[in-house]
């Protein structure tokens, strides 16, 4: 630790320019993707299919998923401008600062005197915090569901249902937050520079308290499981899990179909008790092959250890991220930059890190992204990037598939575009 003490006072000069290394960071990523896009937008461009899929795909369906992904490809490059704009007005306008002494007042003027210290004034600023970031995010969140999915048919959302999951959400976070926040601000009051090891275990224990809530108080606040009725879909899945060994619990369907047409299947639970989710989009499109060889492909990430894996990395991961904000943590430079003068509050100084001085995650491994099967060829700059498997194309030519004669009616082929917006698939 002494070496990352010397690191944290050598990072600490008075005047470091730390506005426009931020700015510098933000501003490089995003061009860094906007960059990468291009590229790949250049192979959405493409008029024909790659060869392996020729036969497979027909005109119109391979047209369409060109379409689909290349307005994907636009809305992503704009709504991403639209973000760094407002960051920078956030910057240039010193919103933190003049949140933070508004919050703060107001707790002054209203909130009885124990709740005026930090931790309170925290909590009361990441919640409004969160609700301006909300209402700036709203107009893209609407233009994305009620205008790009519905062009191509992927939104189910009627408005109301849009509006109840925005009162939901912040319903939940308002009651979630404050409890999580405040744990979070004690344990680094109370144990100083030290706080690493204490807040990594605070956080095990919260993702193993949310893989055990989220099902059961969270999830049915927005969607409904429901057992998979028995039958021959059932008892192929339960062959498959017993075959692997897969401590399977329970089997769900769930409702997607509320929200988008797309598919998807998961699985989820502590290690000895698992439960599998089907979307109801899946079992519409699919005979029971199908699913079961979608299933078969999850399954996989679990026989192949995948699971595990990740979740060691992430908290390798959260232990690196906090090591290095504990460099941050008393940095005066960084807070004075930002306007914070001379009060240097943990929660700012933890936003200001993970806004941008936090590596970002190789989101090949930890942001599983939607656009694997979508996307029917890529380039490879932006798949590695982007990309958590490998695209259609790609799989296709590890199975040396031939495409000499279609495996698939006109009709099921349409399916298949139209089921490919799947995570994690
Ligand atoms: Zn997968």
């Amino acid at each position: 630790m002494d070496f990352l003490q010397r690191l944290a006072r050598a990072l600490d000069r008075p005047l470091f320019p730390w506005k426009k290394l931020i700015i510098g960071f933000s501003v490089g990523q995003y061009l860094l993707e906007t960059f990468l896009t291009f590229r790949q937008y250049r192979v959405l461009q493409k008029t024909s299919p790659p060869a392996v899929l020729a036969k497979e795909v027909s005109r119109e369906t391979f047209d369409k998923s060109q379409d689909y992904n290349r307005a994907k490809s636009a809305f992503g490059v704009l709504s991403g401008l639209y973000g760094q704009l407002t960051n920078l007005a956030f910057i240039q306008f010193d919103v933190l600062p003049k949140l933070w002494s508004l919050t703060g007042d107001l707790l002054l003027q209203y909130a009885p005197a124990r709740f005026t210290g930090e931790i309170s004034h925290s909590i009361v600023f990441v919640l409004s915090f969160m609700v301006i970031q909300q209402l700036i995010s709203l107009p893209t969140q609407l233009y994305s569901t009620f205008v790009l999915e519905e062009k191509f048919g992927f939104n189910k959302q009627t408005l109301s249902l849009f509006v109840s999951d925005f009162v939901k959400t912040n319903v939940l976070t308002f009651v979630l937050a404050p409890p999580i926040l405040a744990g979070f601000l004690k344990i680094i009051q109370k144990t100083g520079t030290s706080f690493v090891t204490y807040i990594w275990a605070f956080m095990a224990g919260l993702q193993l308290f949310m893989i055990t809530a989220y099902p059961i108080f969270i999830l049915p606040l927005f969607n409904k499981l429901s057992p998979l009725e028995p039958g021959e879909l059932k008892t192929e899945v339960e062959k498959l899990a017993a075959g692997f060994k897969f401590p399977l619990h329970e089997l769900y369907v769930i409702d997607g179909s509320k929200r988008s047409a797309h598919s998807n299947a998961y699985f989820y639970g502590l290690p000895w008790k698992k439960h599998i989710v089907i979307y109801d989009t899946l079992l519409e499109k699919s005979d029971t092959k199908e699913v079961v060889a979608v299933l078969a492909h999850e399954l996989g990430h679990w026989k192949l250890g995948h699971t595990t894996s990740l979740f060691y990395i992430s908290q390798a991961h959260i232990l690196y991220i906090f090591s290095l904000f504990s460099i941050f943590i008393n940095n005066n430079s960084l807070y004075s930059a930002f306007g914070f003068h001379n009060e240097h509050p943990i929660i700012i100084g933890f936003l200001l890190f993970s806004d941008a001085l936090s590596p970002s995650t190789p989101s090949s491994l930890i942001k599983l992204h939607t656009q694997n099967l979508s996307t029917m060829d890529a380039d490879w700059m932006y798949a590695s990037y982007h990309f958590s498997h490998p695209h259609l194309t790609e799989r296709l030519k590890a199975l040396d598939w031939k495409g000499e004669k279609p495996v698939t009616s006109e009709k099921d082929k349409e399916e298949v575009v139209k089921a490919s917006g799947r995570d994690e698939l």
